[in-house]
This record gives C-alpha cells, structure tokens and sequence, in this order.
C-alpha cells in the first residue's frame, strides 16, 4: 500500500492494477489511511446524513429479476401500487415529521401509464413545493420510455422541470455483461443505465451510482464497475455519491456469496472506492443496509454518508414515539458524533448543507 499512498499524496489517479491489489490486501491499516486522506481532504470531520422519505409506489414488476425479493406478479397477495390519496397521506405524514426529501422507486408494473408516473411528482410537490425530490431510477426512465414513445432525454427535462432534482443510484448492480445475465438478465445493460446517467446530467440532474455486491461478481467486477463510473464522471462531473450495496440473498434466486460479507471485505471495497474515484464527491454506506457499527467502522476508511432517516415511522421519535428509534435524525447526529465526526443535514444534492 505503500507506494499507493505515495502516489495518491502526490494527486496521482490510481490505476485499475492498483484497485485489484486494494481490493485482496492484507494491509487494511495501510489501504485504511489512504482511504481517510482522500475523505478527509473532501470533507474534513463533517460526515452527511438526510430525512428522507421513500416511495416504493408500486411493487409489481414485469421483469422479476433473479437478484430481487421486493417484486411480485399482479394478483399475488401482497402486490400493491400506492394511488395519489395515500401518497399525498404518506408525504404529509412525513412532512410533519421533519423530512424535507422525497426518494422515489418502484418497480416496472405494465398497469401503469406515464400520467401515473407525472401523478406522483406533482402529488408531492403539491404537499410542499420546496420538498427535494430524488426520483426514479434510470431503469423506471427506461421503462417509461417504452411505454409512452417519449424519448429518454425528454422525460428526464420533462421530470426536470415537474420538480425531480436528482436521481438515485439504483439498477447499475454490476455493469459486466455476463454477471448481469446470472443477476438481472431482463434489466437494462450497464452501458444503457450508463447512457440515460449522461443523458440525466446533461440536462441538469445530478444523480448517485450504486454498486450490489456479495452476490456471484469477482474482484475485476467490481473494478470494471468503478473503471466505467470514473470514466462517465470525468465526461459528466454529475454524480454525487458512490453507493456501494451489500447483497443479501434470502428470498431471492441467486444466492450471496457470503451470508454477510465479511468486515474486511466491506472495509475494502469501500475504502478502494473511495481512493479509486478521486472524481466523486461522495462515498455513501446506507446504515439501513449494513447496520451501525459498520457504518461508524466505514467511516474511518473512506465513507463520508452514512444515509437517510427514510422515516419508516421512526423519524417520529422527534416527537416523542415509544417505538425504536433507530431511524429518527437524533439517533443518527448521535452515530456520527459517536464515531468521531460532525454530524451535517443535507439532500441528495447536497445542497443547504447545515451543521
Ligand atoms: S426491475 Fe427492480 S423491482 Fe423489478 S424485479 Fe428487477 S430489481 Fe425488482
């Protein structure tokens, strides 16, 4: 790790070789120091959190997806898509717990038309106009291409100016060809999600990428993966955060790789992420996904956002609730503070940024 630590001292880009060799270290004390420099020259003690909100509108998919256990077929108990009552019920509900961003994600469902899909930006923006909206991935925009004839490029200006500001990361997984065709064979290919991520940029929208890991990719996967965001990002500069995901596979059809990924592991491949793309503002380990301790553990190697509250009913707490409070913004100020840093509220966009 050495001559790595060198070279990046020095504001050399890392290679691929060199995220290879990251990612199997034994010297995670080393690989760990490099990691923190380069957060630490970003964001100095200040690590990010948010009060979110999420809208999964609807969990019926017409690709079912191997990798998922969120999707179901119409007509199977539990399938559900959320009409504009209860959306408007839901934001209102968080709006008076504190939230100020709105992250909206479901799934492919056939039953719905692009006015459901305008429905949704202007029911929350009509709850409370200044509320930040991160909405639809680039496979929904896909999807909504396919169905209304709209071009990619229109409906992103189109969802521009209806009030979405960003985009979340998900549905890259892992951009390789064949690893897609064992996780998601039905799901847009990588250089298409990469292609409506430039298009999103262009016109205005900036966007995270996320990375699924602890399923059936290698070492050279993942780095393929990160090889193809970094090269995007220096065409583009509009994304925010890197967004690694632990897989789990229960209830799915492709089995983890491990159970849990193992704390090294995790601990690589974020601080190699961290130090690999040096054109990323932000690294970002989701506490829902991978639980405190190894979120407070991450960011001494690299990690500078720990999340959202995603209410959930927790934020509530604020307010005096009697359930746990493990969502509610008091509980992560407190992670952060508790890990060494200093806790700043943001949005996707990171902008008014307050301490
Ligand atoms: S497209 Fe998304 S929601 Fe649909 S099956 Fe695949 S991962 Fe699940």
């Amino acid at each position: 790790m050495r001559d790595i630590a060198e070279r990046v001292a020095a504001g050399e880009r890392v290679t691929e070789g060199d995220a290879l060799a990251m990612l199997a270290t034994p010297d995670i004390n080393g690989l760990g120091a490099i990691a923190d420099a380069v957060r630490a020259r970003l964001h100095d003690r200040r690590a990010f959190y948010g009060c979110s909100v999420n809208l999964n509108y609807t969990n019926v998919c017409e690709l079912r997806c191997p990798l998922c256990a969120f999707s179901c077929d119409e007509g199977d108990s539990g399938a559900y898509v959320l009409d504009m009552e209860e959306v408007a019920r839901r934001v209102r509900h968080a709006c008076d717990c504190g939230v100020d961003q709105v992250h909206i994600v479901g799934a492919l469902n056939p039953a719905l038309e692009l006015d459901y899909y305008r429905q949704l930006v202007s029911t929350v923006k009509a709850v409370r106009e200044d509320l930040y909206i991160v909405g639809f991935t680039a496979t929904e925009y896909d999807y909504m291409s396919q169905i209304s004839g709209a071009s990619v490029d229109r409906l992103l200006t189109e969802f521009r100016e209806a009030g979405v500001s960003a985009l979340p990361g998900g549905g890259a997984e892992v951009f390789d060809a064949e690893v897609r065709q064992r996780i998601a064979p039905k799901k847009i290919s990588g250089d298409q999600w990469l292609a409506v991520m430039r298009t999103a940029h262009r016109v205005g929208l900036r966007s995270n990428a996320t990375l699924l890991y602890n399923h059936v990719e290698t070492d050279a996967h993942v780095v393929d993966h990160l090889r193809r965001l970094r090269a995007l990002q220096d065409e583009t500069g509009g994304f925010q955060a890197l967004v690694p995901l632990p897989y789990h596979g229960e209830r799915t059809e492709v089995p983890a790789r491990r159970r849990r990924p193992t704390g090294l592991d995790t601990v690589r491949l974020f601080a190699t992420a961290r130090i690999y793309l040096d054109n990323f503002p932000h690294i970002k380990a989701l506490w829902m996904y991978l639980g405190w301790k190894t979120v407070q553990a991450l960011m001494h190697f690299g990690v500078d956002d720990i999340g959202a509250t995603y209410l959930n009913e927790k934020i509530v707490h604020a307010a005096g609730a009697s359930t746990p409070d493990s969502g509610s913004e008091e509980a992560l100020r407190g992670m952060i503070q508790q890990a060494g840093f200093t806790p700043v509220r943001t949005n996707a966009g990171y902008e008014k940024a307050s301490e």
